[in-house]
């Protein structure tokens, strides 16, 4: 099923509030597996309504509108509605005794003009709005292309009766698609950009779907099945799943919910394993993320601020070293690595060169990188932590190197 959306407000055309609603509504449409091509933004005047109405039923099955049906003479998508799919708005004494009712129950008086809200297109189907008082519906196009659902403006409003409504009601009408299902693979310290080199052609699988969400250091895959059963819906994700790991590796390290401090918090603790750190450049931000997630054993040498380089170069003073920012990780992790736990150290960048991220343990296990340019920014910092944990998740793991690295 394809549809469309037509949000309808001046005030949301002009940019004075922000179109929250027309996320709610894509995001459930998403979820039930209907195809949205189109998003339409058009003001309170009845004739380009009906207008882009009228090129929305053209197109596409559904169309949901949100907004206009209050009882104000500006409230013209009742009239649009009904032009667009050829019904005369007519006046229903149920509907109005419904209103009026809700009015009581909410303790107000039902004014005059709300007399406006009892008229529906001819042949409507009422849809009742619990948390309201305007009335919704559904209107079939006369011309046999498809239908109109009309919701309200109100966020809260249209909240609800997207779900306690319009998906069942979509849902019906698709010939009852029973289950979704939903599985996010999540990925950290790998690009967005490698992560669609590697899966990007499994994108355009229509069920189960696949899509990416990027935030900062981490590219979230997210897997959605639709079928007749719990059982079917479920085999489709594990079959796209598995092939999704399969071209990711290591680069995956949890599912859904789970957070990178804790997956890697939970393998130290799992293993027993302590973790020094020892940290120049996310103001603490590393250990803080994995306390927070409930591992408590991490020996933290966090320094920052304008003394870190010299700190960090003082530090290995003592060892008569050159320097170099390899070389001072490198020794810098097995300084803070505790008894047979890990060592982590990030350093840099110092004396303008670039910054090093080097992990010891646990056992004899070795790894140094240098990274790229480091500026002081929270996405830089986002970017680092996600590094720290992945480095330290894979050397637990001892599987250094996924498929879709960098380079
Ligand atoms: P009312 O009975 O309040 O007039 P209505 O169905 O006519 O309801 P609108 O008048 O279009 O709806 O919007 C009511 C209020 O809801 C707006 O003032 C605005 O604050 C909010 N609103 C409307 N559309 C949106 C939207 N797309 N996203 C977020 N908020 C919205
Ligand atoms: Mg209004």
């Amino acid at each position: 099923m394809r549809a469309e959306i037509v949000m309808i407000g001046t005030e949301l055309l002009l940019g004075e509030i922000v179109d929250t609603n027309a996320n709610l509504l894509a995001v459930a449409l998403r979820d039930i597996g209907i195809d949205l091509y189109y998003k339409t933004t058009v003001g309170d005047n009845e004739e380009r309504i009906a207008e882009v109405l009228n090129l929305a039923l053209d197109r596409s099955d559904a169309v949901i509108t949100s907004g206009g049906i209050g009882p104000t003479v500006d409230d013209v998508t009742r009239q649009a509605i009904a032009r667009a799919t050829g019904r005369k708005l007519i006046y229903s004494e149920e509907l109005e005794r419904q209103i009026a009712a809700r009015f009581r129950n909410f303790g107000r008086k039902m004014a005059a003009n709300n007399k406006r809200q009892a008229y529906l297109p001819e042949g409507a189907l009422p849809l009742e709005n619990p948390v309201g008082t305007a009335p919704c519906f559904l209107s079939e196009d006369t011309g046999g292309r498809g239908f109109i659902v009309c919701l309200p403006g109100v966020p809260r409003e249209l909240a609800h009766m997207t779900e306690y409504t319009v998906v069942p009601l979509l849902v019906e009408r698709m010939g009852g698609v029973k289950v979704i299902r939903v599985r996010v693979l999540r990925t950290c310290a790998v690009g967005e950009s490698n992560i669609d080199r590697g899966i990007g052609d499994l994108m355009t699988s229509s069920n189960p779907t696949v899509g990416l969400a990027a935030h900062a250091g981490q590219t979230d895959a997210r897997i959605a099945a639709r079928a007749g059963s719990e059982a079917d819906a479920e085999a489709m994700i594990a079959g796209m799943e598995a092939e999704l790991r399969s071209r990711l590796g290591v680069a995956v390290y949890g599912v859904d919910k789970e957070t990178v401090a804790e997956v890697v918090g939970g393998l130290l603790s799992k293993r027993d394993l302590k973790l020094g750190v020892v940290d120049t450049l996310t103001g603490g931000q590393l250990s803080r993320e994995l306390n927070e997630a409930g591992f408590e054993s991490v020996i933290a040498s966090d320094l920052y601020g304008s003394h870190a380089d010299q700190a960090v170069v003082d530090a290995c003073d003592g060892l008569q070293q050159d320097g170099d920012e390899r070389t001072l990780a490198g020794i810098l992790a097995e300084q803070v690595a505790p008894e047979g736990g890990v060592g982590l150290a990030m350093i840099g960048p110092l004396a303008g060169r670039s910054t090093a991220i080097a992990v010891r343990g646990p056992g004899d296990l070795k790894t140094i990188e240098v990274g790229r340019r480091f500026e002081d920014s929270d996405l830089v910092r986002r970017w680092t932590v996600m590094l720290g944990l992945d480095r330290v998740r894979r050397a637990v793991l001892g599987v250094l190197e996924s498929p879709v690295d960098w380079n």
